[in-house]
């Protein structure tokens, strides 16, 4: 939060940031992520001794005197590289989205962080600082609905092309559509989406690195890869550490984690980061200061919310795949003990299978519309990564609208029910599974 320190040389301020609120190691020791989120960014003698940082209601700030102003402006224009030093108008940034991208950003050791005001206009933002008229967009599919959407019939308006190739496709199968894509022109961005929803195939993200290392080695400017982190981030994949430039996520699930509030971020590298943030100025995607404030206080509890979560969802779906009345189980977990290319995948690149699969069951519509109804813990909603556990039909549902060729190729049939599973008590959730399967 802001703090004013005077440069000497120039008379304005440099760091807004009080260097206490920035401890990050204790002796030689690197404090862990789980211990950060309960103070980083945050000087309490800033803000009147609070323990909290107040939500910053405010659209414009004070500049300490006129050359301030104009650094400051400097700064959000791009003049100079790296944002505003100082505060100077909420459609920019303010003291809560500062500490909630200060925060956020440690959970995969990025460089920089941006907040959103959803993850879709995260995605927008991004796509509309990289993208130019005639590009070529390569992604993974299949991808979230809203992001095709952008993709294929918003920036196809303004002449964009994309290609893609299947989440699980192998490094050949990567080059070849990546070669494609490099000799019909300027390939802007490799937009990723890991595990795909909802077949939950995983991307092979080395693999697109190497690729676009390769073919991309003697080009002047290498096309990044951003990758949509949402269903396993940040606690079990990171895939900075795996050759992305950019993780994308909507804020709105795991990260948030309540279901009561919508947002997005991006993480990466300084340069990648400022790009976005120019853009992000221009159109005032940010995150409110309430949502940001909302955020902080999920991101204390997001390493036991998703711990228990992952656990929660690893019992429920030890217990679904013997039953008899289910055809198959769609858990990310249970590559940990398997054989294949997915498996190397997830051995690679995930520390955990999430908490959110795919239960296939044994009949069509009418058995998953029954086993929907009959539950009583879970709750009939989309969305995911919350602290209670929600069931859909994505046939039905989210995919509706999915032409049906399509739908097959993806699996997405009529006994396929999506779970996301809560940090309820894990036996009282199977009791509950176990019921609304008898009611079949
Ligand atoms: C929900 C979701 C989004 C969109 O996020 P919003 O916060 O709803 O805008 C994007 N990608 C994935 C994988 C999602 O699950």
């Amino acid at each position: 939060m802001s703090g004013e320190t005077e440069d000497t040389l120039t008379g304005v301020e440099t760091t807004r940031r009080s260097a206490k609120a920035k401890v990050d190691a204790i002796g030689g020791r690197k404090l862990k992520p789980a211990t950060l989120m309960m103070g980083h960014g945050y000087d309490p003698a800033l803000s009147e001794g609070a323990l909290k940082p107040p939500v910053f209601l405010t659209s414009t700030f004070v500049f300490p005197n006129a050359a301030a102003g104009k650094r400051h402006f400097e700064g959000v224009t791009g003049k100079r590289p790296g944002g505003a030093e100082g505060l100077v108008y909420s459609r920019f940034n303010g003291p809560n989205q500062e500490i909630l991208e200060d925060r956020l950003g440690i959970w995969e050791g990025a460089e920089d962080a941006l907040t959103f005001s959803s993850g879709m206009s995260a995605i927008a933002t991004l796509f509309l600082s990289l993208v130019r008229p005639g590009d070529t967009i390569v992604h993974s599919g299949p991808l979230y609905a809203a992001t095709e959407t952008l993709i294929a019939r918003v920036l196809g308006q303004f002449g964009v092309k994309w290609l893609d190739f299947p989440a699980g496709a192998t490094r050949a199968e990567i080059d070849a559509v990546l070669q494609r894509a490099a000799d019909g022109g300027r390939v802007a961005l490799i937009y990723l989406e890991s595990p795909a929803n909802p077949t939950n195939a995983l991307v092979d993200v080395e693999a697109v690195a190497a690729s676009r290392d390769a073919i991309f080695a003697d080009a002047a400017d290498k096309p990044p890869i951003a990758i949509d982190n949402t269903f396993l981030g940040p606690l079990w994949s990171q895939p900075l550490r795996h050759g992305a430039d950019v993780v994308v996520y909507s804020l709105t699930k795991y990260a948030g984690g309540h279901s009561d509030l919508v947002a997005g971020g991006v993480l990466g590298a300084k340069p990648l980061i400022n790009t976005i943030r120019a853009m992000r100025n221009t159109i005032g995607t940010i995150c409110d200061p309430n949502t940001a404030w909302m955020l902080l206080r999920s991101l204390e509890t997001l390493e036991l919310r998703m711990s228990r979560a992952g656990d929660n969802a690893a019992k429920v779906c030890a217990f679904l795949r013997d039953h008899p009345k289910v055809e198959r189980v769609g858990y990310l977990g249970f590559l940990a003990e398997a054989e294949g290319r997915q498996a190397d995948i997830y051995r690679r690149h995930c520390t955990g299978g999430g908490s959110t699969f795919s239960l296939y069951l044994k009949g069509g519509e009418a058995e998953a519309f029954r086993f929907l109804d009959a539950l009583r813990i879970a709750k009939l909603a989309v969305s995911l990564g919350g602290t209670e556990t929600l069931a859909s039909h994505p046939a039905a549902m989210t995919h509706l609208s999915v032409a049906d060729e399509r739908k097959q190729a993806l699996g997405i049939t009529d006994n396929l029910v999506r779970i996301s599973i809560g940090v309820e008590d894990a036996d009282d959730l199977i009791a509950d599974m176990e019921q609304a399967l008898a009611a079949i």
